[in-house]
């Protein structure tokens, strides 16, 4: 047989099948094939042949060849939700077609707003009878293109012959609870499972019946939510098959309950608490207590003609467009320090990203009109984020969104000024953009609830700088919650009162005054050496990342900086920063400390946060592959680039370095090499003082060894508890488990600064428990003689340790080293500080 050519049913950028955000078309459960991103509205037949099946929601369509080859073609990826609404089907089930025959009409701007992605599989279902020999990708594509080519397998064996012997025939009949029915992700899992029995398994829905195995048969089923089904199953192991199918089934098969919005399912908190009734649990985005009313910040969707007026006049637009924006995003960041500026700088690069540009520029000289050409551009991207696997990633899509909004309304001339509110306000939203928030009048606004995003979104960071006490991912049932409802919104403890009475009300208003006069307090007195009450002394230092966090931190009343993270000034960048440049920024920063010690991290990127100009393979599991200081020994010269532009800010010794993610000694060797050989070439007499970070559990148990060598230790309680909880820390699926108050992470704690002290070592910790009240008396009883902590936090973290004796802290540590939960250790924590 000869190779059969397919052509691409639909215009739009082509991509591997891989790249798919969905496990069920990129693990190529129901074949290989590839995908287009459409830019279009219609689906044509790629090839002719005969439809074999037709979802009534009409997303996707399945066909053969002459040849036999069996072709799926899913548009978007979970449209199944939509159910039928953006798409129009031309044909039907049986109806003979040729190449280029209209098979589904759908509505690109509607699946853009409302599907998880508009990413369209096109997928060969019996890849084990045709392979790919060659497929276009990475380019856009028009429709009727060559894009696939197949040849048929040569049989290099007899096909295999299962000859099930007649048995028994078990059958179970069950109701299916899927929302969405049998469609293709839940199809390929059946398929999947039944290809694993040696029975043979079959499922009935009224008068028809399909092989489990084959998923283009369970798709033509045509099975909804609620329709009973018989699982069948003749032959060796008939009643394991049928029940595990059954099974399978009937659990849900982890199908979300509802159709997912535009903004991807919220995450809902992943672990029940006690809830004060009439409450909404969400995951702290920003700490603290607020009271006010609640009021709904709604923006509708910029509207845009599809059609444009021209190429030049839609050019010359879309240029006008980005020259303001960009303007405007550079004086904003010229005005904004910290994470606002680093937020509105990674806009600027974003706007200037010239694959962007192009995507946007092709689709404007196929004559659509600026706003739509950018909006289909950007939006793409932006779902990509959002489906895919990393939680991280997809509270990105947030900034791409954002952007596509700002442009999009100086295309079309629409004032994006923030709507104004009454004073007192908590926000109710369903999804924030960091614009939004950057808009927000801090006079008015008190606290931020918003159904969805995640706690290491840039809305959260900025909300957390704002002081602006925030909660995300509370879910759909903030929908609930009208407009004037009045809120107390206690973001500490992750949850939202609404309409509490009002001795509710009255007992917050009493704690928020007396937050604010501590913190008054604190603030008076936060130039104070920071002793407990015994006279000991414990260092309250800050995490820094940028000169205007010095600033900040100064006058906070900081005492150094136990954490510069340097990463911020090599990311979302196209080349590393050269020791000039990083010099100069060091110097700065040191400069603004006033001579106060400095603890510069050595770069802590890859995994998660890829740096474009690095040559890193795509990791399925980040967090534990090529990250922290893996990555600065896979890449010397990037090292010792940094070592060197530490080493030359003066005075020398203000400066120490210090190691981000160490899992054995051997790594801190190699460092401690490359840092004396710089020093040595540089002339350096006195030795440079090398701490490490203690990060891992493996760094946490061998701290005794790492300590003999190390200069200090500093515990990274972000990292360590989520490698200790095998708990992501940047996933708000299990972002209310993530505590490192557990008793896993502080007998971590306790073993680091037993190490430490075994050599005359001090410890001290500058992952976020250093900013956490209730651990601080803690980590103090635990040997903790630093703590780095957020700016704004030092004035009470001094005012704290002021009123701590060694002897309450040590007992109190031992106490909660026995507890058997971090629940339980909260609880002790917060009677301890009552
Ligand atoms: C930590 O892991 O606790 C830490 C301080 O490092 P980062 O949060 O930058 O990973
Ligand atoms: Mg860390």
């Amino acid at each position: 047989m000869a190779a059969i050519t397919l052509t691409a049913p639909m215009q739009g950028w082509a991509m591997p099948v891989a790249d798919v955000p969905d496990a069920v078309f990129s693990d190529r459960m129901l074949g290989d094939g590839v995908a287009i991103d459409p830019t279009g509205d219609m689906l044509v037949a790629p090839y002719d042949g005969v439809i074999l099946s037709l979802l009534d929601s009409g997303h996707a369509i399945t066909l053969r060849t002459p040849e036999g080859v069996e072709i799926l073609v899913h548009i978007g990826l979970d449209t199944v939700a939509l159910e039928g609404r953006g798409f129009t089907p031309c044909v039907a089930v049986g109806d003979h077609v040729a190449a280029g025959t209209r098979l589904i009409r759908f509505d690109l701007d509607l699946l853009v707003r409302e599907a998880r992605a508009v990413v369209t599989p096109i997928i060969v279902l019996n890849s084990d009878a045709f392979t790919i020999t060659q497929c276009v990708t990475g380019r856009m594509v028009a429709i009727g293109e060559p894009l696939l080519t197949l040849e048929p397998r040569i049989a290099d064996q007899p096909a295999e012959i299962v000859d099930i012997e007649a048995g028994e025939t078990h059958s179970l009949t069950i109701t299916v609870p899927l929302p969405h029915g049998i469609h293709a992700r839940p199809a390929a899992r059946i398929a999947t499972l039944a290809k694993r029995h040696d029975a043979a398994i079959t499922i009935g829905c009224g008068d028809k019946t399909s092989d489990a195995r084959s998923p283009i048969g369970l798709l033509a089923l045509g099975v909804r939510c609620n329709d009973t089904i018989t699982v069948s199953a003749q032959g060796p192991g008939s009643v394991e098959a049928a029940t595990a199918i059954a099974t399978l089934i009937g659990s849900g098969m982890d199908e979300p309950a509802e159709a997912p919005s535009k903004t991807g399912a919220a995450p809902a908190p992943s672990q029940p608490r006690p809830l004060p009734a009439g409450a909404l649990a969400g995951v702290t985005a920003a700490p603290g207590l607020a009271i006010g009313q609640a009021h709904w910040f709604r923006q509708p969707e910029i509207e845009v003609p599809e059609h444009g007026e021209g190429i030049a006049v839609e050019e010359a637009r879309f240029a006008q467009a980005v020259a303001t924006l960009t303007d405007r995003l550079t004086a904003q960041a010229a005005r904004a320090a910290g994470p606002e500026r680093a937020i509105v700088e990674a806009h600027t690069a974003l706007l200037g990203d010239p694959a962007l540009r192009d995507a946007t520029g092709a689709l404007i000289a196929a004559g659509n009109s600026a706003g739509h050409a950018w909006r289909h551009a950007i939006r793409p991207l932006a779902d990509a984020l959002r489906a895919g696997s990393d939680p991280r990633l997809a509270e990105r899509a947030d900034d791409m969104l954002d952007l596509e909004r700002q442009l999009l309304a100086l295309i079309v001339g629409v004032d994006l000024a923030p709507p104004v509110f009454p004073p007192d306000t908590i926000l109710l939203a369903d999804d924030l953009l960091p614009s939004h928030v950057l808009a927000l009048d801090r006079a008015t606004i008190t606290g931020l609830c918003v159904a969805r995003g995640g706690p290491t979104s840039h809305v959260a960071i900025l909300a957390a700088t704002m002081g602006l006490p925030a909660l995300v991912a509370i879910g759909d049932a903030l929908a609930g919650v009208r407009d004037g409802a009045m809120l107390v919104l206690d973001a500490s403890d992750g949850f939202v009162r609404i309409d509490p009475d009002a001795d509710t009300v009255a007992a917050a208003q009493v704690q928020l005054v007396k937050a604010t006069v501590r913190r008054a307090e604190a603030l008076a007195r936060a130039g104070e050496p920071c002793r407990m009450a015994d006279g000991t002394r414990i260092e309250a230092f800050a995490n820094l990342g940028s000169v205007g966090d010095a600033r900040l931190a100064v006058d906070n009343g900081a005492e150094g900086s136990g954490l510069l993270r340097t990463e911020f000034l090599f990311l979302e960048r196209d080349a590393a920063p050269d020791i000039a440049e990083q010099t100069a920024e060091y110097q700065a920063i040191a400069d603004t400390l006033g001579g106060r010690p400095l603890i510069v991290r050595l770069l802590d990127i890859g995994g998660d946060k890829p740096a474009p100009y690095l040559p890193m393979a795509a990791e399925e599991n980040p967090a534990l592959g090529l990250r922290g200081i893996r990555v600065g020994l896979a890449h010397p010269t990037l090292l010792e680039g940094q070592v060197r532009a530490i080493l030359a800010v003066a005075p020398l010794g203000q400066c120490r370095i210090m190691v981000p993610m160490i899992a054995s000694l051997g790594e801190l060797r190699a460092v401690r090499a490359v840092v004396d050989r710089v020093a040595a070439e540089l002339g350096l007499a006195d030795p440079v003082a090398l701490g490490v970070m203690i990060e891992t559990p493996a760094a946490a148990v061998t701290a005794d060894l790492i300590a003999a060598e190390a200069d200090f230790l500093s515990v990274g309680t972000n990292d360590l508890t989520q490698y200790a909880l095998a708990m992501d820390r940047g996933n708000p699926a299990v972002a209310a488990g993530i505590d490192g108050l557990h008793p896993a992470v502080l007998r971590l704690i306790a073993q680091t600064c037993e190490g430490g002290r075994r050599h005359g070592r001090w410890t001290g910790v500058c992952g976020g428990l250093a900013s956490d009240l209730l651990a601080i008396p803690i980590l103090i009883g635990l040997g903790v003689t630093e703590l780095s902590s957020a700016p704004t936090m030092i004035p009470e973290v001094k005012a704290l340790v002021a009123t701590l004796t060694m002897e309450a802290c040590r007992t109190h540590a031992t106490a909660a080293l026995a507890c058997q939960s971090a629940a339980a250790v909260r609880t002790l924590a917060r009677e301890f500080h009552a």
